[in-house]
C-alpha cells in the first residue's frame, strides 16, 4: 500500500466521483484490474499490452504505454509543472501533501482521458 489511512481519508473527501475514487484507491492497493492482475485473478490468458507486447501493469499504463500516449504525456507535463516527479509513487501518495490534491486530480483527470475510467 502506497498510504496511510488518514491519507485515504483526506483524499476521498477532496474526490466528487465516487468512480474515480475506487480507482484511485485501487491504483494505490495495487488492485487496478491490469492484465498483470487479470492474469493473477484467472480471469485473461495474458498479462501483455496488447499494443506493447509487455507486461500490463500500472507502471507501463501510465509511465510507458503507447495506447495511452495523449493522456499520459498531458499528465506528465502538469504534474511536472508543478514540481512534482513523474513517477508511480509519487502519483499515488508519495507526493507532498500540499501538493497531492492536485496530483490525485490530474491522475484522476488522465484515468478518464484514457477512458480507463470505465476499466481500471
Ligand atoms: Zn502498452
Amino acid at each position: 500500500m502506497y498510504l496511510e489511512i488518514t491519507e485515504y481519508i483526506y483524499v476521498n473527501h477532496e474526490m466528487k466521483r465516487p468512480e474515480k475514487k475506487v480507482i484511485i484507491f485501487r491504483m494505490r492497493t495495487g488492485h487496478g484490474k491490469t492484465k498483470k492482475m487479470l492474469k493473477r485473478w484467472n480471469m485473461t490468458d495474458s498479462s501483455d499490452c496488447n499494443v506493447c507486447g509487455v507486461e500490463e501493469n500500472l507502471q507501463h499504463i501510465i509511465m510507458e504505454c503507447k495506447k495511452y500516449e495523449t493522456a499520459t504525456s498531458r499528465l506528465k507535463e502538469q504534474v511536472e509543472n508543478r514540481g512534482i516527479q513523474f513517477r508511480i509513487k509519487e502519483l499515488l501518495g508519495k507526493a507532498a501533501k500540499n501538493k497531492q490534491r492536485e496530483t490525485v486530480k490530474y491522475l484522476g483527470q488522465c484515468v478518464k482521458d484514457t477512458g480507463l475510467i470505465d476499466a481500471l
